[in-house]
């Protein structure tokens, strides 16, 4: 792409960032909850946009927004790209967005230079994605990929118990919505740009990280149960202490995190203590695991170790341990082939790269295990996201749409 071509692309995306920017419930950063006023105004401004970068735009039922560029051969799988239009509360303006906008300014520069591909280009703006306003998450995409079938909104409810069946049939009605549960066959592959969310790449001072796979999760809730006590008249040898206890497993479970190496990560992010008083040994210590990895194979030895360690230290401390699995999802690996061809654009264009892995839980995700599945990050500024400080520099979001634009075009023309 020459400069005045990269210039022209990144003036419409940023001015496109921005204005769906200024879609937001309140301040600081944005929030933009899944079927909400502000999440309405934003499909919608999506849809005119669409309409006017020469796009022919759908919707489905549960409020996806497609804009498609036909291809010369219809029979052939439709290349899909894009990401979320939800934000967490106090979230920034690139999360989700950027993907978005990104592909339309692609879509758009690709027909001007190069005319109707000879496969369809199609790029989506998924309704929800993060699981801010309902507990649960990938609305958007899991309807696309089968993952939903959308029973699931009956019984799903939000903090002030209005429940996702209702606010969809609410807010979810854009201009025309296609017919059927939204799920799709036809997509042959997908592509999503984001930004990192990350440190990796602005430490390393590299442009686009090419990501090899999406790590699997796997969350629990422990529960160790001693015996409530006086804390003056207890002796020390005669306790069933549950927050010793837990202190410890917590200990452990850092240390073997460390021990593991990268990119395992492991987290205790909420622990609850019952009674909680000062001066009564707590009875009862709830936690929160969230272990991370790409192998699935890692994950389930180190997560197996690691519980019938804290079973000896129970057996030692003369606790009891109760482990809940709340959250298991499978790493998903992206397709090597499109991988590598994301590596010859980089070299092709003079930018700096690395392969990495994504830590966090994407759209991109969902698709993996249904058809080829690409994704490029570029830097987030000191790593920060979900957060009304989460930045990227105008060059940064360019290479990075240079990159989508030369991916898109390898598949599509
Ligand atoms: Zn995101």
């Amino acid at each position: 792409m020459n400069d005045s071509r990269v210039q022209a692309s990144t003036q419409k995306l940023l001015e496109l960032l921005e204005e769906l920017g200024a879609y937001t419930a309140s301040g600081p950063g944005v929030t933009r909850l899944l079927y909400t006023k502000e999440w309405r105004q934003a499909q919608i401004f999506l849809q005119q946009k669409m309409v006017g970068f020469g796009l022919k735009v759908t919707t489905d039922k549960v409020g996806n927004v497609y804009g498609r560029l036909c291809g010369r051969s219809p029979e052939e799988m439709v290349i899909l790209t894009g990401s979320h239009i939800d934000t967490v509360v106090n979230g920034g303006k690139y999360d989700g967005a950027y993907g978005i906008a990104a592909a339309m300014v692609a879509l758009q520069d690709l027909q001007m230079n190069y005319g109707q591909p000879k496969r369809t280009l199609e790029v989506v703006s998924f309704c929800e994605e993060e699981g801010s306003r309902f507990p649960i998450a990938y609305w958007g995409s899991g309807h696309v990929t089968e993952r939903y079938d959308g029973s699931e909104a009956a019984t799903c409810k939000d903090a002030d118990g209005i429940s996702l069946q209702a606010a969809m049939e609410e807010f979810s009605f854009l201009q025309g919505v296609t017919e059927g549960n939204g799920a799709r066959n036809d997509i042959g592959a997908f592509v999503e740009l984001h930004i990192e969310q990350g440190i990796i790449l602005e430490k390393t001072d590299t442009q686009i990280g090419v990501v090899q796979g999406i790590v699997g999760q796997r969350r629990y809730m422990v529960k160790v149960s001693g015996a409530a006590n006086h804390a003056g008249t207890t002796p020390m040898l005669m306790r069933q202490d549950a927050l010793a206890s837990a202190v410890e497993m917590l200990y452990v479970l850092e240390g073997a995190a460390k021990l593991a190496g990268e990119p395992l990560v492991a987290t205790s992010g909420k622990l609850e203590v019952h009674p909680n008083t000062p001066n009564v040994i707590p009875g009862e210590v709830l936690f929160t695991l969230d272990i991370r990895h790409i192998e699935e194979d890692d994950l389930e030895c180190f997560c197996a170790k690691l519980f019938s360690r804290y079973y000896e230290i129970t057996a030692e401390r003369g606790v009891t341990l109760e482990v809940t699995p709340v959250l298991h999802t499978l790493p998903a690996p992206m397709d090597t082939k499109l991988s590598t061809a994301l590596e010859n654009i980089c070299r092709q264009q003079g930018k700096t790269y690395r392969t990495m892995v994504s830590g966090a839980g994407h759209d991109a995700q969902l698709f993996a295990p249904r058809c080829p599945t690409a994704m490029i990050f570029v830097p987030s500024r000191s790593g920060i996201s979900h957060s009304p400080e989460e930045y990227t520099s105008p060059k940064q979001l360019a290479a990075g749409l240079e990159v989508l634009t030369a991916m898109l075009y390898e598949l599509a023309y």
